[in-house]
């Protein structure tokens, strides 16, 4: 691999460089070197520039025609983060400032480099809630989840990123930039420019900024694990929780195979005596201890054999046989993995199919589980080839099939790219097409994520 060459910002002059063959340009900050060499010993993308220099890296590009991956986290699974045909890489990972809490309106400014995770902190801090988690928080960053409009547990109630952003600030592809911070509840004035940038993964503008919404901090937490029979138990289950017990945060679900992996790896007895085909967590939240709220709402739903979890450590405990599938999958293979999400009333028809659908696509088995609430499935699955494409096609078609999506939470990416339209329809993503043309004619942003237009190298 050629040197690292370490240059200004002078980004026109990088692409003349890299003409002459050098292969990684570099700003002149050295830890901008650090945060990047790896990526690029893995990928050999082209590098130059980033951080707070992203509109003059755009200009540049647009004038040079050159296409770009913008990144935050890189913890996306769909491939979309780096670069896969010598495109330039912006890491947005140094637009890493925080900044005062608006306590009066639940509100904060943040760099779009900001992880989940120092979100979350700040948040608490000031005794606001940034009420969005998943398990990647300490890497994934502010613009990422933006961009991939991420969800997580808590979702059933606080929404996805999309509900979190009251507004943003981009770098379009001809290096303009689109600031709206105001964090008005109330501007209806033109097209929502910041709503369409949610969940369209870096093909449509750098996010740099986010004006992110906050909830009250509820202290007081519950959980619940119920052991069932089926998935339209649980669907039972949920509508009487929901209307039952209003502190509802999250509810999750696992399947008996989960969790047998789950305990093998982790090396811990079964807390549940008495095991079950299906198992609902679900947690509640408020400003005063929510039990005897879940208790009654769990005997008005007939439930008499839930494990309840009132202080932090027990809860910790049952949520990690949930967070544990990752690992504890990971462990027995290399699964294919698939997120995909079907309305609640399609739950238990997915779930007795796809095991049948997997096999006769030459995988072994699957392992399931996922969030109740908004019908999002993770999907496992073990004993097939990496390469083979047939178990994911048959899973996808399957959700298609239940009136879902091929994906609830890492986003269409390139991995699933060629889906999107029998997914959406032909009308749909013609729309869907126009809007990329118009707000980047030269297809220079993330080419071949999410729409399948790749562009000559
Ligand atoms: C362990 C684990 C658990 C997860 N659990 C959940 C879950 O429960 N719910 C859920 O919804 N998701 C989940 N995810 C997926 C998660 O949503 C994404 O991995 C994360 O949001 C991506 O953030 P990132 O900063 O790492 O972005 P990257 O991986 O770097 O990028 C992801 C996409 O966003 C684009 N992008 C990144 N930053 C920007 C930016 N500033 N401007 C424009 N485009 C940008 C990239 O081009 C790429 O297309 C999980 C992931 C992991 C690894």
């Amino acid at each position: 691999m050629a040197k690292c060459e370490v240059r200004g910002n002078d980004y026109d002059k990088s692409f003349e460089l890299i003409a002459a063959g050098a292969r990684h340009i570099f700003d002149s900050f050295e830890c901008a070197i650090q945060a990047i060499a790896p990526v690029c010993e893995h990928c050999k993308c082209r590098v130059i520039g980033h951080g707070t220099e992203v509109a003059g890296v755009m200009a540049a590009c647009s004038r040079q025609g050159a296409a770009v991956v913008p990144q935050g986290g890189n913890t996306g699974l769909v491939g979309a983060s780096v670069p896969r045909n010598g495109e330039v890489l912006v890491s947005l990972r140094r637009l890493a400032a925080i900044g005062e809490v608006d306590e009066a309106i639940g509100q904060v400014t943040v760099g779009a480099g900001v992880t989940l995770a120092a979100l979350q902190d700040a948040a608490r801090a000031a005794g606001q809630d940034a009420a969005l988690d998943f398990g990647a928080r300490d890497s994934c960053t502010v613009g990422g989840v933006v961009a991939c409009d991420a969800g997580g547990a808590r979702a059933l109630r606080h929404g996805t990123a999309r509900a979190h952003v009251a507004g943003l600030e981009a770098v379009l592809a001809d290096g303009s930039i689109v600031s709206r911070l105001a964090g008005l509840t109330k501007d209806n004035a033109g097209y929502n420019l910041p709503q369409l940038l949610v969940g369209s993964e870096g093909t449509l503008g750098n996010i740099t900024r986010v004006r992110w919404k906050l909830a009250p901090l509820l202290a007081a937490r519950v959980a619940a694990l119920v052991p069932l029979q089926t998935a339209r138990e649980a669907a039972d289950l949920l509508r009487a929780l929901r209307a039952d017990a209003p502190s509802l945060e999250s509810c999750d679900f696992f399947l008996d195979e989960g969790l047998e992996l789950v305990l093998e790896h982790q090396q811990r007895e079964s807390p549940i005596k008495d095991r079950s085909p299906f198992y609902v967590l679900a947690e509640c939240a408020a400003q005063s201890d929510p039990t005897e709220e879940l208790a009654a709402a769990l005997e008005d739903a007939g439930i008499d054999d839930a494990l309840i979890a009132d202080d932090t450590a027990s809860r910790r405990g049952l949520w990690t046989l949930r967070e544990g599938h990752t690992d504890a999958i990971n462990a027995a293979g290399v699964p294919h993995k698939l997120d995909i999400g079907v309305p609640l009333r399609e739950l238990d028809r997915f779930i007795d199919a796809v095991p049948g659908a997997v096999e006769q696509a030459g995988a072994e088995r699957v392992i399931l589980f996922g969030h109740l609430g908004d019908g999002n499935v993770h999907v496992n699955v073990l004993g097939a080839d990496p390469d083979d494409e047939r178990p994911d096609e048959a899973v996808l078609e399957l959700a298609i099939k239940c009136g879902g999506t091929i994906s609830a939470e890492h986003g269409v990416g390139v991995a699933k790219a060629a889906y999107l339209e029998r997914a959406r329809g032909p009308a749909e993503l013609a729309a869907m097409r126009a809007i990329k043309r118009a707000l980047d004619p030269q297809n220079l942003l993330n080419p071949g994520a999410v729409l399948a237009v790749t562009r000559e190298p």
